[in-house]
């Protein structure tokens, strides 16, 4: 072996095959090898499982690996093994002769990895046996199973901070999920708040091309996408069991290999499905987010979205499940006012806290923002990782940069609208005002006598909707989760307001709006409230200086 070489680097190439660490993999390797305490951030497809693997055969002992789905587990093992590395699993699908196997393994010291599924933390069997065992690292993959408000929450994971604890190793913590709650959650919980050495890597996909679509006539634009990637493995997420297979079945009619995966299939049927992805060539699976961690296939050509997903983190997700292989990927986001709606209803009636919940709201507000993005789509996406980025020339709005209009005007008499009713309504409200209309809400309350009362008759309902959606997306109005999305303004928005600065819209959006749009809902998190107070006050000082125009003249011609 030559001296110059480091061990990781041989091992590397001896035992995996790979040349060359992908970014951010060196330096983890490094960390986790030397004992820190670790917590990655990769994003799906980074090579997360290298950064355990490696370290555990540089560190003498056994690895303790936690992950959440048995079918990663089986894979791990069994791709460890060809590799000749003494790897194990104890989970609920082994034998009696695997188990005894691991056991024989952990008890005379040559095994050097252990995959445990969390379930068996329950037992205190397990953690007896792991005391016993020359425990020197564990490593816990998908994290993000441990935060109680996401998806994928695994009340069993909650017990590795104790794991540790009691066996005191180090622990390298792996995770794709990167928002600082997340985040924060996974440090209080693993670490028991001890701040870990964490690595963040780049949050950028360059192979896959991203792209949003208003939804018009979703079959027939969904239809569309795949005919154009006819025989290519794609995935169609959508926010319904019963439409995973409506869809699944009409691309079948047209002559594509497609079927539907949802988590009201028995576990077998779903076994098949995620079977047949892996090992045929061209499926399509139409699924609700049930088809996700244990989806690790290399080669998938696109994932289109049926519906809105619920988050901008969600959509990461789910579209980083396409071109793993580092290939060309194309994804394509469908969304709509019904899908706001919906969103916003299932954060609502879900169970999570208030200020969880005024998070969510937050979270589905940047994916509207990325949808309505006026510049690069990616880097819309990535500011909101952190990462600064150039314009990438490989998205939609790269593509074709949308037509904008001088929406300065629109802007101005909305905000206006909001200002001159102390900031206390939703959108639907405020429109209504603009347009003149006298609604029980608008008699009671007085507003038909605000100047601002019908000054905005030149457009439609739906293209109000498209200006209010542009301005939360351009974060010059958010909506106040305590009170029932009552909008108010932020800080970008004064310039506007007091017509030092002027706003472009989207002409697509607007253009395309129609007076069958239903209302937006909308909500803010709760961090914002101490500067939305401050700028209330701010503001109602500058109404009552009548600083703020009226309005009440307006050119008689549309915006668009
Ligand atoms: P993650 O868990 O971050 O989503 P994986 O650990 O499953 O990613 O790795 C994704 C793919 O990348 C796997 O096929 C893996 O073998 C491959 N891979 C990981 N590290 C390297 C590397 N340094 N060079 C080449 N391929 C790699
Ligand atoms: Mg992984
Ligand atoms: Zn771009």
């Amino acid at each position: 072996m030559p001296r110059d070489v480091a061990p990781a680097e041989v091992m590397l190439k001896d035992v995996f095959g790979f040349d060359a660490f992908r970014p951010g993999q060196g330096e983890i390797v490094e960390a986790v090898a030397q004992g820190r305490n670790v917590l990655a951030i990769m994003p799906t497809g980074g090579g997360k499982s290298l950064c355990f693997q490696l370290p555990a055969l540089m560190r003498q002992g056994v690895t303790v690996v936690i992950s959440p789905l048995i079918a990663l587990m089986r894979d791990q093992v069994r791709g460890l093994r060809e590799a000749g590395v003494a790897a194990g699993a104890l989970t609920s699908g082994n034998t009696e002769e695997e188990t005894d196997a691991v056991f024989r393994a952990l008890q005379d010291g040559s095994l050097k990895l252990l995959y445990l599924a969390p379930e068996r933390l329950a037992s205190g069997g397990a953690q007896r046996m792991l005391a016993q065992a020359n425990v020197s690292l564990i490593a816990v993959d998908e994290a993000h199973c441990v935060s109680q408000w996401g998806y994928d929450f695994r009340p069993d994971y909650l017990r590795i901070g104790e794991l540790r604890r009691a066996l005191d190793v180090p622990l390298a913590a792996f995770t794709a999920t990167a928002d600082a709650e997340t985040q924060a959650e996974i440090v209080t919980r693993l670490f028991g708040g001890d701040a870990p050495q964490t690595f963040l890597r780049g949050f950028d996909r360059p192979n896959i091309h991203l792209a949003f679509q208003p939804k018009d006539s979703p079959r027939k634009q969904i239809m569309a996408f795949a005919d154009a990637r006819r025989g290519q493995a794609g995935i169609v997420y959508c926010g319904t069991r019963a439409k995973t297979e409506g869809i699944a079945r009409a691309l079948r009619e047209d002559g594509h290999e497609a079927t539907h995966y949802h988590g009201g299939m028995e576990a077998d049927d779903r076994r098949a499905v995620e079977e047949r992805f892996a090992t045929e060539d061209g499926l399509i699976v139409c699924a609700t987010i049930a088809f996700g961690m244990g989806v690790d296939k290399p080669d998938i050509r696109w994932v289109a979205h049926a519906d809105l997903p619920k988050s901008i983190e969600a959509y990461y997700q789910e579209i980083g499940r396409a071109g793993r292989d580092g290939a060309p990927a194309e994804t394509m986001t469908l969304y709509g006012p019904e899908d706001i709606r919906l969103r916003r209803s299932q954060i609502d009636e879900g169970l999570a806290p208030p200020e969880r919940r005024a998070a969510d709201h937050g979270r589905l507000n940047a994916l509207l923002g990325l949808a309505e993005a006026l510049g690069c789509r990616r880097q819309v996406l990535l500011a909101y990782f952190g990462e600064a980025a150039e314009p990438c020339g490989h998205c939609d709005l790269c593509d074709t940069p949308p037509k904008t209009f001088d929406g300065t005007e629109a802007v101005r008499m909305a905000l206006s609208a909001a200002l001159r009713t102390g900031e206390n309504f939703g959108a639907g409200h405020l429109i209504d005002i603009l347009l003149g209309n006298e609604t029980d809400k608008v008699s009671q309350r007085g507003h038909d006598k605000l100047p601002t009362f019908g000054v905005g008759k030149s457009l439609k309902r739906g293209q109000w909707q498209a200006v209010f959606r542009q301005m939360m997306g351009r974060d010059l109005i958010r909506p106040d989760g305590e009170r029932h999305g009552a909008l108010v303004m932020t800080d970008a928005a004064l310039p506007i307001l007091r017509g030092e600065q002027t706003i472009a819209l989207r002409h697509d959006l607007v253009d395309r709006a129609t007076d069958r749009r239903p209302a937006v809902r909308a909500m803010v998190s709760d961090e914002d409230a101490p500067l939305l107070s401050a700028l209330k006050a701010k503001r109602r000082a500058l109404a009552e200086a009548a600083r703020v125009p009226a309005y009440v003249i307006f050119p008689d011609r549309t915006l668009i």
